[in-house]
Parts: structure tokens; sequence; C-alpha cells
């Protein structure tokens, strides 16, 4: 089971090129998609999900092209886009139900183990009798994955799922598409580093509508081992002593001195030490280069 996603582009009315030839194959699994703010993520999503079309490209799903068998795939797709709107009075069980009889479930007792279902693998069991209108962020996103989760999706598509989540949310939402992502696949957008190396098997890093890389999250990490310094120099004396050093963040450590991050082949001076490689690394390395 794959998506593959062959030469998409695409360029808005008002001349925008928000996607610009990017190939990507998508196995079974949590793909993680990551780029800052207006790179294309959104776009990318939307086509994957067919809601737009790419002015060039093909995408595949299990053999077939996408575009070709919109209906089809579409029974096998879960969409959850970055706002999802109206947030009802119905208990979340209520809604559930609804959402069930439209999809067609039409015996009663089926709805009933269908809801019961979902509802346990978005942790919202507990939750089940509470009106949606008073759901936090986290429980409304989780509540927008139950409802896709009605129909069995293999694809799931959830686009900037962890904007605006408290940690515990966060990770809560994160282990929620991590059970989901065993069996099928899932995709989601995000601009934090973090969420996808806790979580994905693979990555894609894109920036002004193109693909920089696709990689595992640890062969990311692996290929810098041995690369990254740290220092507490002022960032002046770091400049004159190389200007091939190349400055990846800073953060102020326990003693409140300013550290900076530098990617080098060798230790740049005695005033480095060698730091272990992030991920966050390997991004900002790759969305400056
Ligand atoms: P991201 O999700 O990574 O923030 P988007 O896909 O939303 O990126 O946007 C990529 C670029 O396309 C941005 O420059 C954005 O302003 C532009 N854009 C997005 N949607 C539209 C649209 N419907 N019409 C015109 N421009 C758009």
């Amino acid at each position: 089971m794959q998506l593959s996603i062959q030469q998409i582009s695409k360029t808005y009315p008002n001349g925008v090129r928000a996607l610009d030839q990017i190939s990507l194959d998508i196995p079974a699994g949590m793909f993680g998609l990551l780029g800052p703010n207006g790179a294309g993520k959104s776009s990318l999503m939307r086509t994957m999900a067919t809601l737009q079309f790419p002015d060039k490209g093909t995408i595949h799903f299990k053999g077939q092209d996408i575009f070709q068998d919109k209906i089809e795939y579409r029974k096998q797709l879960g969409y959850l886009p970055q706002d999802f709107g109206v947030y009802p009075k119905e208990s979340a069980s209520q809604l559930l139900d609804y959402f069930a009889i439209l999809k067609g479930i039409t015996s009663k007792k089926d709805r009933k183990i269908a809801v019961d279902r979902v509802l346990e693998i978005t942790n919202l069991s507990d939750a089940k009798n509470k009106r949606v209108s008073t759901f936090s962020g986290g429980m409304r996103q989780r509540f927008g994955i139950a409802q896709l989760l009605l129909n069995q999706p293999k694809v799931m598509i959830v686009d900037e799922p962890t904007a605006g989540l408290d940690p515990a949310e966060r990770t809560r939402f994160l282990n929620v598409l991590r059970r989901i992502g065993l069996e099928n696949i899932v995709i989601f957008s995000t601009h934090l580093v973090e969420d996808v190396r806790e979580i994905c098997q693979d990555m894609a890093v894109i920036n002004k509508g193109q693909l920089l890389t696709q990689i595992a999250p640890k062969e990311a990490v692996r290929q810098l081992e041995g690369n990254i310094w740290e220092t507490t120099l002022p960032k002046e004396k770091q400049l004159a002593i190389s200007n091939t050093l190349k400055a990846l963040s800073t953060h102020y450590n326990d003693e409140n001195e300013l550290v900076t991050r530098v990617f080098a082949s060798q230790r740049p001076s005695a005033n480095f030490e060698a730091a272990p490689p992030k991920l966050e690394d390997y991004y900002f390395l790759t969305i400056n280069q």
C-alpha cells in the first residue's frame, strides 16, 4: 500500500507557484510533512485529498490514479483540514451516530459498535456524553479524527493538527495518530520538528513549493553525527574564526550563556564542543541550504 506522487505542480490564479514538481512515495506508517509557513504543505495535502487538481503531475494510490477514480479513492480517505469549524451542542456520541447514518451505516446496532470503536481509539470514551461545543482544542481534534475513522480509511491526511495544542494534548493526539498509523498511511503536516521526531518513520521537508528531502528522521540525525558543535563565544568571534561555519540555532544554557550550534565537518576551534545531532539541526540545514 503506497501513495505515489509524481511531479506535482500547482500555480494559483494569483501567480503563486505553491507546488513545484513534487515527487514522493509514501508508504504505510506515520509520514511527517515538514516546512515553514507558506511552504506549500496545505496545498499538497488538499491535492492529495482530491480537493484541488494539480496543473501537472499524477497521484496513484495502490496503483490507481486518484483523480481518475476520485469516488473510489475518497471512500478510503480521511481528510482533516486545519480548521474544521463547527462545534455543535450535541454530545460526541449523538453526533458520531448522526455521521454514521450519513455514511450509510443503517443498523442501529452496527452504528453503536462503530461509534464505540472510534471513541475508544481516539480516547474519547469518557467524554462521549459531553457536548462537542464544550471540548478543549485537543478533544476537538480527536473528535475530528473519530468521525473520519467511521469510514475505516486507509489514507488519513491531517493538516497541522497540533497547532495550538498544549503539550499534554499534543502528546495524546499524536498517540492517537500513531495507533492509526500502525495499519494505514497517516500523513500529517507540521512546522514543529518535535512532532516528526517523536512519531514518524518517514518525513519530507518542503519549502517554497519544492521538495527538499525525503528521509527517515533517524537517518537524518545519523547523517549529522560528528558534524555538530556548540560554542558560547559571542557571534562576532565565531565569524572571525571561520566564514565557513553554518550557524544552525541559538539557545541559552543553564548558566544563562548564549549557546550557538554550528555545522562543520571538523571542530572549528578549541572554543567549540562536539554536540549530539538533533533533527532540528537537520531541518535548519535543509531549509537554509
Ligand atoms: P503551508 O500550508 O505550508 O503554510 P500553503 O499551501 O497554505 O502553505 O501556501 C503555499 C503558498 O500558496 C503561500 O504563498 C500561500 O499564500 C499560497 N496560497 C495558498 N492557497 C492559496 C489560494 N487558494 N490562492 C492563492 N494563493 C494561495
